[in-house]
């Protein structure tokens, strides 16, 4: 236990403990909660080096969380028992990369693994308050199905989750209304993507009705999810500097929201010896090009076979900035202020034109996509997802003999069987789980794309 405490990327709001900070997911001034500071666990690593992921886990939670340490490691067992492979996070020799597979959670996406943690969170908090939470949430696709995986059948939650009717991938859909817990409540709205987040907006923004109802979100932008990542850098990174006797290591991350590879680089600010963090995203590249060029400038969402990366504004890119303005308030304020309404905001590039030694940045293309998952299939009979295959595409740019290369896999190949099948000319990807959905018994209310509806359903299933 420590007494981290967690403040507003803007500034306007008391420093709080973990606790607190898990509850608010969003601060109420809009900005970020993030750590006050990041401890250096450097004259740790050479113990760490040999921990198990869940010993790893409670380890670096230890040092963000207010939480007894037994309740912590009850909290990190129960998140992790439900992998399906022991190691949790096993490392992989694939070529000339190690593959960091982070899938092998409920959902067989590596959201598992913060949103096993943040639900377990939730309970503990609640349970200690005698409170209740109401989640809602909008989903495209993979992160409503790991939140409704995490809270099933949990006591005090209930878990509302809108998506877009017969716009989700049949599978992705299938995963989410497959879950028949009383407490998971699927909702196919009769309209697209964004009329399922507008109607969550108007929700939240009905503060007599979220606190009516105790509303609460899964966002993307809980530090406990950020948190829960930072360990398997740690994890993999120790174990490949291990094997490899390399005193640093390189990692690729697929990048959508800025969460995974915001992880890795609070882990090598802690010291974990990071080379570089390979920042790959696809045509939607709007983090690419901030990290080439230091103007971050808002583009047009196009769909690709890598779908859980399209977008255009990444939720928690403000907390890099807020360490690049060098902790100031004031100043994030501004620019955010500016970049809502111009859509665009930059920071001063270096004098080789470099935004951030740290970082590489590129995009794979679909074309790179496929050819990566060809490739690599030939070369080692090993599937990538096409999330993965995007990273291991642009790290293929940046090789360093003396920097052992870790390719983040964060899905498995099975759930983007479509791109493994464009790829090879055949569907080669299965996994058990996934085939078993055809057959599984499904629940789902249908609405239509409308505020007052959805407030109505609500309101009559959220008392128990
Ligand atoms: C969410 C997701 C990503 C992107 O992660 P961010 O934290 O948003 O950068 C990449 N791949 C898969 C499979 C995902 O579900």
């Amino acid at each position: 236990m420590t007494t981290m405490s967690y403040i507003s990327t803007r500034g306007g709001s008391a420093p709080m403990g973990f606790q607190q900070a898990v509850m608010t997911g969003l601060a109420e001034d809009g900005g970020l909660l993030v750590p006050c500071s990041l401890p250096d666990v450097r004259d740790r690593l050479e113990v760490w080096r040999s921990l198990a992921y869940p010993d790893l886990a409670y380890e670096v939670l230890r040092l963000f969380t207010d939480l007894p340490d037994a309740d912590l490691r009850a909290l990190v067992d129960r998140s992790y028992r439900v992998f399906r492979v022991p190691e949790v996070v096993p490392v992989v020799p694939v070529g000339k990369v190690h593959v960091v597979e982070l899938f092998h959670g409920p959902t067989l996406a590596f959201k598992d693994i913060a949103l096993q943690f943040l639900s377990n969170c939730f309970e503990y908090i609640l349970e200690r308050e005698n409170g209740e939470l109401n989640i809602l949430g909008a989903t495209s696709g993979d992160t409503g199905s790991a939140a409704i995986h995490g809270v099933r059948g949990r006591e005090r939650i209930r878990i509302f989750i809108m998506h877009p009717k017969g716009r989700v991938s049949p599978l992705q859909e299938r995963q989410m209304t497959s879950v028949l817990d009383d407490n998971v409540f699927n909702l196919a709205v009769e309209g697209t993507f964004d009329d399922c987040q507008s109607i969550m907006k108007s929700l939240f923004e009905d503060v007599p009705f979220k606190q009516t109802h105790s509303l609460g979100a899964i966002n993307s932008v809980n530090s406990a999810r950020v948190l829960a990542q930072i360990v398997y850098f740690f994890y993999a990174g120790l174990r490949v500097l291990e094997q490899t006797g390399a005193s640093r290591v390189r990692f690729s991350v697929p990048t959508g929201n800025f969460g995974d590879i915001l992880a890795g680089y609070y882990a090598a600010r802690m010291g974990l010896p990071v080379g570089k963090l390979i920042l790959a995203t696809n045509e939607n590249d709007i983090l690419t090009r901030f990290f080439t060029t230091g103007v971050y400038a808002k583009g047009t969402v196009v769909p690709t076979i890598s779908p859980s990366m399209d977008i255009q504004v990444a939720s928690n890119f403000e907390r890099y900035l807020f360490d690049r303005v060098g902790r100031n308030p004031e100043m994030l304020r501004a620019m955010m202020a500016d970049f809502k309404v111009s859509g665009r905001l930059s920071v001063p590039v270096g004098e080789g034109g470099e935004v951030d030694p740290l970082f590489f940045a590129g995009t794979g293309t679909t074309r790179d996509t496929l050819d990566t998952i060809r490739h690599t299939y030939r070369e080692s009979g090993y599937l990538l997802d096409p999330h993965t295959a995007v990273g291991v595409s642009v790290a293929s740019r940046c090789f360093r003999d003396d920097e052992p290369m870790l390719c983040l896999a964060t899905a498995h190949p099975a759930k983007f069987n479509q791109a493994i099948e464009d790829a090879l000319g055949e569907d080669l990807a299965h996994h058990p789980i996934l085939d078993q959905l055809k057959e599984a018994e499904t629940r789902c209310d249908c609405l239509p794309a409308d505020v007052d509806a959805v407030r109505a359903y609500v309101q009559e299933h959220c008392t128990p």
